[in-house]
């Protein structure tokens, strides 16, 4: 496999890492299994030890209109998609001009904001173990049960791109902060909020060294330039372990943690 050098302290939304050797998954021939694989790393927390990594090349990449559907390939940028949508006038994609990831980060993530989720309009998806329908994925809040790369998606094709929507999902970014994050740091436990358990245990607005649970909204965990892993991790195993204590909850991580030595230490979803 073709392999790349990328520096994660530019790459990554959270801009901590080193520079790593990712290889280029081209087709299914490769030995995926043995691989991580990154979409835009949007959601995730790099360390110093991470898996082999694995991203899929260019070619995937694309947006067409075929079959009265939408076929997107899973490198395909959600800006690019939702430039797209508006271009040809086409509904239910707005969401994807607030949200940063390539279409297979979203779709393994379910991501969404609020009740728009990207499964919504989903039909299928092509991965390296074949197609299935979105009744045969089993899925829910930021969850999906897909176990080998994504490489495609088909969507149902509306007509009517909303710019109002679009204002709707720029105003519920308001309250987010600017500075460098990989979005939400935990899932919000079923009938809570993450953020308001982390104010609740008196860390809205803790810093070490330049990571932070923000004091805009306390589930992003900000860097606010030159940030660590090891900070970002102590952060986040201090927030687990005092929402343990005080609420009997286990907060997990909505962020993926890539470091083998902390892989199975943190409650994450890998
Ligand atoms: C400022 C900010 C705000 C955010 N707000 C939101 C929000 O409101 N809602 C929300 O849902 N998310 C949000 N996120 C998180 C992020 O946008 C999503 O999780 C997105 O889906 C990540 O896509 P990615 O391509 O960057 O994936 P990555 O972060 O690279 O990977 C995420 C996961 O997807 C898997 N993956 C990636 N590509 C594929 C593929 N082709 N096939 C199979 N698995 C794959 C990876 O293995 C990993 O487990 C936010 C992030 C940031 C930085």
């Amino acid at each position: 496999m073709k392999k790349q050098s990328i520096d994660f302290s530019k790459f990554s939304s959270i801009k901590i890492g080193a520079s790593f050797e990712v290889s280029i998954l081209e087709d299914c021939s490769a030995s995926y299994r043995d691989y991580y694989l990154i979409g835009s790393c949007n959601n995730l927390l790099i360390g110093t030890n991470p898996p082999p990594l694995l991203k899929l090349s260019k070619k995937y990449d694309y947006i067409k209109i075929e079959d009265n559907t939408l076929k997107i390939g899973a490198a395909t940028p959600s800006g690019k998609i939702a430039s797209f949508c508006k271009k040809h006038d086409i509904a239910n994609f707005e969401f994807l001009s607030h949200l940063p990831g390539t279409l297979g980060g979203l779709v393994f993530m379910n991501a969404g904001l609020k009740e728009y989720e990207i499964f919504n309009n989903l039909i299928s998806i092509t991965t390296c173990e074949g197609n299935f329908l979105k009744d045969e994925i089993k899925h829910g809040y930021r969850f999906t049960k897909i176990t080998s790369p994504i490489l495609e998606a088909i969507f149902e094709l509306e007509s009517g791109f909303s710019k109002d929507r679009v204002e709707l999902f720029k105003k519920m970014r308001q309250n987010q902060p600017s500075a460098p994050s990989a979005g939400s740091c935990f899932k919000n436990p079923q009938g809570d909020y993450a953020g308001r358990l982390i104010e609740a245990v008196g860390l809205k607005g803790l810093r070490v060294g330049a990571m932070e649970f923000s004091k805009e909204h306390a589930n992003f965990l900000v860097n606010h330039g030159g940030g660590t892993f090891d900070d970002a991790i102590y952060l986040i195993k201090e927030a687990q372990r005092r929402v343990l204590n005080e609420f009997g909850i286990l907060l997990e991580c909505e962020i993926a943690i890539l470091d083998t030595n902390y892989m199975r230490e943190v409650k994450t979803p890998n």
